[in-house]
């Protein structure tokens, strides 16, 4: 325990626990389970053994269980995405898709994107959701359409200026029908693209491949929208130079017509008192040039990088909904969901039985929207998944080495291996501690991020 000042203002129970916690003979042990899982709130506890065999010769080279472990368990990292459920691994996924979005745009050696995407032309675009009807908003000119000059944190911003006209049922059918209008556009905006370059479909994708990063968020409304890069790349995508005629401007009047393209929309059939729909994005669409570093006009690599990790956590939870299935209604009374959340929800409940197939209930929680918060096309940059992987991997290798594997070959090491779910969690005490830790990982990376952001400004600038 390095910071007796962090644990001030805990309550005596959490306390009186965290000192129990400290005094156990396994603490240590238990705080370095917790650092490995970079400070989880709610971690996977394990009970299991791992036992690395010769193929050869059957010698039992190294044997690991469970059962010398803190409560016999070894703990691992929960993997939330959602900062209201495990800020720890939240902050693992921010990076993670830090690094997604900015290895598209500026290349990442290790990951096979050269830097040469540098060159390609990129732009990153915000696609908004329609309107549903006049909200509380902070306009320009500074006073609301009700009267009042709202501050930037009133909690009636971004709910209906009139509840009893406005469209809950068509917001959360856009939010729900949001990743199929996301589909459409991309078909479109192929064509669109071609159509620039004087070539068929055909002939586009022997010359040209379109990628895109994206991430979805949520307005204050409730509403979906979508942040995304998009990149021209040549026909065997990032490692192969753009076509001659792929320019920012040619991608950007490109995206503009598709987007309000009439194929560009999805259709929602009428159903009991539910008018027939039609929705297209809406008319706030913006796009802008991603240069290495910006001349003011342009948007920075390294700036859409964090701007689209800070959403990525974020989820529905700003429009003050559950971060979870909501089982009942009555749920949100107990959590002190706001009115506007509420409608929404509520308008999902109700159109679930109009338009069973949309399982508009099971993501009333995410006021209709059932698509993924990040997604990429294939050739967009390295997955998370392979980001995870490759951080297994180091561990793994830590691991072997600590363990005096490494001069063995792998092939010749036979691992057996036996888990079982043993619950999750901290108890108060040992909450109050992996907080903690969380946060001293974090100022300790940010610090590194920083220093490594400034060297390759520097590095950059000498190439100018
Ligand atoms: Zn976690
Ligand atoms: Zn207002």
């Amino acid at each position: 325990m390095t910071d007796t000042a962090t644990f001030a203002g805990l309550d005596p129970t959490t306390l009186g626990d965290l000192l129990r916690v400290a005094g156990l003979p396994g603490f240590d042990r238990w705080q370095d389970q917790i650092k490995r899982t970079g400070g989880c709130a709610d971690p996977i506890h394990l009970r299991g053994w791992v036992l690395h065999k010769d193929k050869t010769t059957g010698e039992v080279l190294h044997r690991y269980s469970t059962e010398g472990e803190p409560g016999g368990r070894l703990r691992v990292a929960c993997g939330n995405r959602r900062a209201s459920r495990c800020p720890a691994c939240a902050w693992t996924y921010a990076g993670d898709t830090y690094h997604l979005i900015r290895a598209g745009l500026a290349g990442d050696p290790d990951k096979d994107i050269p830097a040469t995407v540098r060159d390609h032309p990129r732009v990153f675009a915000t696609f908004t959701a329609p309107s549903f009807g006049p909200v509380h908003n902070r306009p320009d000119r500074g006073v609301c359409r009700c009267g009042v000059r709202h501050a930037p944190d009133d909690p009636v911003l971004g709910t209906a200026l009139d509840p009893a006209t406005y469209d809950y049922a068509g917001a959360v059918l856009f939010n729900n029908h949001a990743g199929e209008l996301w589909m459409r556009f991309t078909n479109r905006l192929r064509r669109e693209i071609a159509k620039r370059a004087g070539l068929t479909q055909r002939e586009l994708a022997d010359a040209c491949r379109v990628s895109y990063g994206k991430v979805a968020e949520f307005q204050k409304r409730g509403a979906v929208h979508f942040h995304a890069v998009i990149r021209l790349d040549g026909p065997q995508g990032p490692e192969s130079p753009p076509p001659s005629w792929a320019s920012a401007g040619l991608l950007t009047d490109a995206i503009r017509a598709a987007v309000t393209h009439a194929y560009t929309s999805v259709s929602v059939p009428t159903a009991g008192d539910q008018p027939a729909r039609t929705f297209q994005w809406g008319r706030q669409l913006d796009v802008r040039p991603v240069k290495a570093f910006g001349d003011g006009s342009d948007i920075t690599e390294q700036a859409v990088a964090a701007y689209v990790a800070k959403y990525a956590t974020k989820a529905a939870e700003t429009t003050g909904t559950l971060d979870r299935r909501i089982g009942e209604l009555s749920e949100l009374d107990r959590h002190g969901v706001p009115d506007h959340a509420r409608r929404l929800i509520t308008a999902c409940r109700d159109l679930d039985e109009l338009y069973p197939d949309r399982r508009l209930w099971a993501w009333a929680h995410m006021l209709g929207f059932r698509g993924h918060f990040s997604s990429k096309s294939r050739r967009y940059s390295t997955t998370l998944g392979a980001l995870r992987q490759a951080r297994a991997d180091f561990r793994a290798t830590q691991e072997r080495e600590a363990l005096g594997l490494d001069d063995r070959e792998p092939e010749t090491v036979l691992i057996l291996a036996d888990w079982q779910y043993a619950g999750h969690g901290h108890t108060p005490g040992e909450s109050a501690l992996a907080a903690t830790i969380a946060r001293g990982i974090q100022a300790n990376r940010e610090t590194a991020r920083e220093a490594l952001a400034d060297r390759r400004h520097l590095d950059a600038e000498g190439e100018w």
